[in-house]
């Protein structure tokens, strides 16, 4: 699927920068983070551009939001585009790095009598399979 096609699917405008930021999140093997984003796209957008398209891509769900602990914030592409479903997110404590766990899905909690859960995050921390195979 293209950046354009996203676009078209949420009924929002077609603009070079939120082309620019689907295009990066799409290609990264990893979540970023709002600076990393910005630092990868290739055309130069002033900060409210940036930030108001980045806004945009949220508020439609068009990238999800992993947040590690108030210093880092990573996004990745929603779910209902690569067709994922609940995964959960692995932090790398060696080298910062979050990933989408796509074959890790998650599970269901019992919860006590009076709950209900409407989405359940899970955020596993260790080691990378990268940084493990450079210990070795
Ligand atoms: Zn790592
Ligand atoms: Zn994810």
């Amino acid at each position: 699927m293209k950046a354009v096609d996203i676009l078209n699917n949420h009924n929002l405008k077609r603009t070079s920068c939120r082309e620019g930021i689907i295009e990066v999140v799409m290609i990264s093997r990893q979540a970023l983070s709002e600076n990393e984003i910005r630092e990868q796209l290739v055309g130069n957008y002033d900060r409210t551009t940036f930030y108001r398209s980045f806004k945009t891509l949220e508020e439609h769900k068009i990238i999800h939001k992993i947040v590690v602990d108030n210093q880092c914030v990573k996004y990745a592409l929603d779910n209902t585009i690569t067709h994922k479903g609940e995964h959960a997110h692995f932090y790398c404590n060696t080298c910062d790095s979050v990933q989408c766990m796509d074959k890790v899905p998650i599970q269901k909690y019992q919860l006590p009598d009076g709950y209900s859960d409407i989405e359940t995050e899970v955020l596993i921390k260790g080691t990378c399979s990268n940084c493990k195979q450079e210990n070795n």
